[in-house]
């Protein structure tokens, strides 16, 4: 049950959005999720490999977006909690750790934890949960075993499942007894400096590798999720020792430690996007990637604001990649269009952002309807390996500047797939504006000769100023002073 809260995003959250057609229910949890680098892939490896009778209830994964439906988060609880209360040995989670109920729980996590241990006080449970995972004390005090992912971008989902798993299956056997220890600190750190091959990200990630031996099973770094608007939002770590408190303790300051001391490098400053295109126009040879972060359909952005495109093209870039758009209304048009049509359209712009007193500001323009497809592709790697991605229906709009990949569905540019399979080769472009800030690097930064990120508008935006925060805890850092 997996999917990351912006508070702050006006995408709405229903059932349907946990997979191509809603969730996976029974056993076709199995067969989409067998041989799948993700940790439930991992946990069925386990299950496998220890000959157990394994249930799957349900699986489902949504893109980051605004708070879940209270009736898809039930769904979700009741499926689960039906099979726990038919009995069962153990219960292995594959969360996110930063899911926020609509007029609901602001924990989904936790408060899923709970109703499991309420049905059965003592129940084995291993959970693996993301590096941006807000966690609270609900989760910690309600399950067995929490281990998160060590990298971002997430590479590391399966051997997270396997640490969390393989510790529980030990347990069971009677030959560990794992003691959790969690501790938080005041930092709401920007998503955009939370790469784990970077800086202070780097250290605190390494910090907890660096602790996982002899008698510490798991310990995790956790950058948190700061655009869940919750009291445990942010910074944390969790230390899974073999029975020894105080080394879960001491393990767990000492990674805290590491990011407290070098809190200013976990925020981020932008500059003005003028200057950013200015910049990247400067640049001889591409392709130039031009970042924008602030409407990442991986952090809630609705995927569809246009100001970065209309500055790029404003200061006469041309040969530029763009995608993904998330525009239906356009998509419409231009397949009723057909391939080879030319068309003038209000790109873009759909939603408003009234979280951050923005509305939508669609982008004319004029071009030819250069690709209709159905959007599915196969991701190659290496995040999501093996996956099918469901973009919908799916067009390219190619003007005289750009070629544009505009979707039914919302879509993070994670894999080389989201432009190869509307036919445009990404390593022919001048520029490719991703509507990414993370999830584009391992695949996109290696072909790129340069990277800018382009302070766009959207509800991932990294000034905070635009957010106004009600329910973390104060003081936090940097909304507050710490002197
Ligand atoms: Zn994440």
């Amino acid at each position: 049950m997996e999917h990351e809260t912006n508070t702050f995003s006006p995408v709405p959250t229903p059932w349907d959005s946990f997979g191509p057609d809603g969730p996976f229910i029974g056993k076709e949890v199995v067969s989409a999720m067998t041989g799948t680098k993700t940790p439930i892939g991992a946990f069925l490896d386990i299950a496998n490999k220890e000959r157990a009778e394994c249930v799957t209830p349900v699986s489902g994964l949504a893109l980051p977006s605004g708070p879940v439906d209270m009736q898809a988060y039930e769904r979700f609880c009741d499926l689960i909690c039906a099979e726990v209360i038919k009995g069962c040995d153990a219960v292995f989670l594959d969360l996110h750790g930063a899911m926020v109920v609509k007029n609901g729980p602001l924990d989904g996590e936790g408060v899923l934890l709970k109703k499991l241990r309420d049905i059965n006080p003592t129940l084995p449970i291993a959970v693996s949960l993301d590096l941006h995972a807000n966690v609270t004390p609900l989760m910690v005090n309600n399950c067995s075993v929490i281990s998160g992912y060590k990298t971002y971008p997430h590479i590391d989902m399966y051997e997270t499942g396997q640490l969390a798993g393989s510790i529980l299956i030990e347990y069971l056997k009677g030959r560990l007894d794992p003691v959790m220890v969690w501790q938080n600190t005041p930092i709401l750190a920007h998503t955009l400096k939370m790469d784990t091959q970077k800086g202070a990200m780097k250290d605190f990630a390494m910090c907890a590798k660096k602790a996982e031996r002899g008698n510490v099973l798991s310990a995790s770094a956790f950058g948190g999720f700061p655009m869940a608007d919750i009291h445990d939002a942010g910074m944390s770590a969790v230390v899974v020792t073999n029975g020894d408190k105080q080394l879960a303790e001491r393990t767990c300051e000492n990674i805290i430690q590491t990011a407290w001391e070098k809190r200013e490098d976990f925020i981020w400053t932008d500059i003005p996007l003028v200057d950013a295109i200015r910049s990247a126009k400067k640049i001889n040879k591409g392709p130039v990637l031009l970042v924008d972060h602030a409407d990442n359909c991986a952090s809630g952005g609705t995927q569809d604001t246009m100001h970065v495109l209309k500055e790029a093209l404003n200061q006469g870039l041309t040969n530029i990649g763009v995608g993904p758009i998330k525009d239906p209304v356009s998509v419409e048009i231009m397949t009723k269009a057909g391939i080879g049509a030319t068309v003038s359209i209000d790109l873009g712009g759909k939603l408003n952002m009234p979280a951050i007193g923005k509305l939508g500001e669609p982008l004319k323009l004029s071009g030819v309807v250069k690709a209709i497809t159905d959007g599915k592709y196969i991701v190659s790697g290496p995040q999501f390996t093996g996956m099918t991605m469901h973009m919908g229906k799916t067009v390219v709009l190619k003007t005289q500047h750009a070629e544009i990949v505009v979707t039914e569905k919302l879509q993070e540019p994670l894999d080389v797939g989201v432009f190869s399979s509307v036919g445009i080769d990404p390593t022919k472009k001048d520029y490719l504006l991703l509507k990414s800030r993370m999830y584009f690097q391992p695949v996109f930064s290696p072909m790129a000769t340069d990277i800018i990120y382009c302070n766009g508008v959207g509800v991932t935006s990294s000034d905070w100023t635009l957010f106004k925060y009600q329910n973390v805890r104060r003081p936090i850092y940097p909304l507050d002073r710490f002197d």
